[in-house]
Order: structure tokens, then C-alpha cells, then sequence
């Protein structure tokens, strides 16, 4: 195992490894087989086939500081885009977060509006024929829950 690792660290001695670009070059492979599977297409495969080889290429390529120098490109050539889904991403778990919330509390509280004042209310579930008090308007009235 020991002997592996030292030979898997010589291999990658001096070369480039995984970077951004190369792990760019990796997801664009695998959507464009995914498009493979899906369309059957000739152009697709061969894109995906060129993108493996050309990440595969990189990770291997000696010339690191023509790569580092490339990698580092790419990376201010993106920087918008990529901050606009760094931004994007926090958006899409919070309202996933509410939405889970907004489940639960469906499940142990009834959510209602006052008869009167349309003020939203909950109750917790299952204790059957109650007097609710509305916490706006003071407005008594029966609900089952
Ligand atoms: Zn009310």
C-alpha cells in the first residue's frame, strides 16, 4: 500500500494533478455523456470523449506552469459566472429549507385564518373541537383540529 502511494506520488511528481480547469473539463464530460445517452449523438460523444482526454492530458502534463498559468485564466475568464452560482446556490438550500419548514409545520399545526381579521394562525393537531383565541384581534371561535 505504502510502495503504491509513493509510486501513485512519483507519478504525479512535477505534473499538474487536478485543478479547477481540469475538474471543469471533467463535469462538461459527463453532462455531454449524459447527452450521449440520451440523444444518441455522435457530436456529443466525441465532445466528451475530447474533454476526458483533454482533463486526463492536463493532469498528466509536466508543463505545470503553462497549465497553472492556463488554470488561472480560466479561473478570471469565470469569475462572474461562477460567483453568480456561488450566490445562486445559498438561495436554492434556503428556500429548500423553508419549503422542508413549511412541511413540518403543516403536519403538526393547522394552519387557519381569523373569521375576522384574516390573521394567520396555527394550532397544534389532533386535540379535536378547541376555542381559539385570534392573537390579533381577540376574536373567539370553535375549530376543529
Ligand atoms: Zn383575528
Amino acid at each position: 500500500m505504502n510502495n503504491f502511494r509513493y509510486r501513485l506520488a512519483r507519478l504525479f511528481a512535477g505534473r499538474t494533478g487536478v485543478d479547477a480547469l481540469g475538474r471543469t473539463f471533467t463535469w462538461i464530460a459527463l453532462i455531454l455523456m449524459l447527452v450521449t445517452m440520451i440523444t444518441h449523438s455522435n457530436i456529443a460523444y466525441l465532445l466528451a470523449m475530447a474533454c476526458i482526454i483533454y482533463s486526463v492530458w492536463r493532469m498528466f502534463s509536466k508543463n505545470y506552469q503553462k497549465r497553472y498559468f492556463e488554470n488561472q485564466m480560466f479561473l478570471q475568464k469565470t469569475a462572474k459566472i461562477r460567483g453568480f452560482f456561488m450566490r445562486l446556490t445559498p438561495n436554492i438550500r434556503n428556500s429548500f429549507a423553508k419549503a422542508r419548514y413549511e412541511m413540518d409545520q403543516r403536519r403538526t399545526y393547522k394552519i387557519f385564518k381569523c373569521p375576522s381579521c384574516k390573521q394567520k394562525l396555527r394550532v397544534p393537531r389532533g386535540r379535536g373541537k378547541i376555542q381559539v383565541t385570534c392573537n390579533r384581534c381577540r376574536t373567539q371561535f370553535i375549530k376543529k383540529v
